[in-house]
């Protein structure tokens, strides 16, 4: 690799609208996000669990009384 073509890469604080701060490699001194693992509902799972309730209870309603049996023949 040449130099001075290349920006540094170094290490340098993310900090998220929440308030964690992440160690990351990045060429800029400092870095903002808005949501990032500890916050994000994909990896605390809060959201996905409320959704996944209310599916559950609107597939049951549907299929409430359905028979399995006549489907067979
Ligand atoms: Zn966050």
């Amino acid at each position: 690799m040449k130099k001075g073509i290349h920006p540094e890469y170094k290490k340098t604080t993310a900090t998220c609208a929440c308030g964690n701060v992440m160690e990351v490699g990045s060429t800029r001194d400092e870095i903002k996000v808005e949501i990032c693992s500890a916050c994000h509902p994909f990896f605390t799972g809060k959201q996905k669990l409320v959704d996944t309730a209310g599916r559950i209870d609107r597939f049951r309603k549907k299929f409430a009384g359905f028979d399995a049996s006549k489907m067979a023949k």
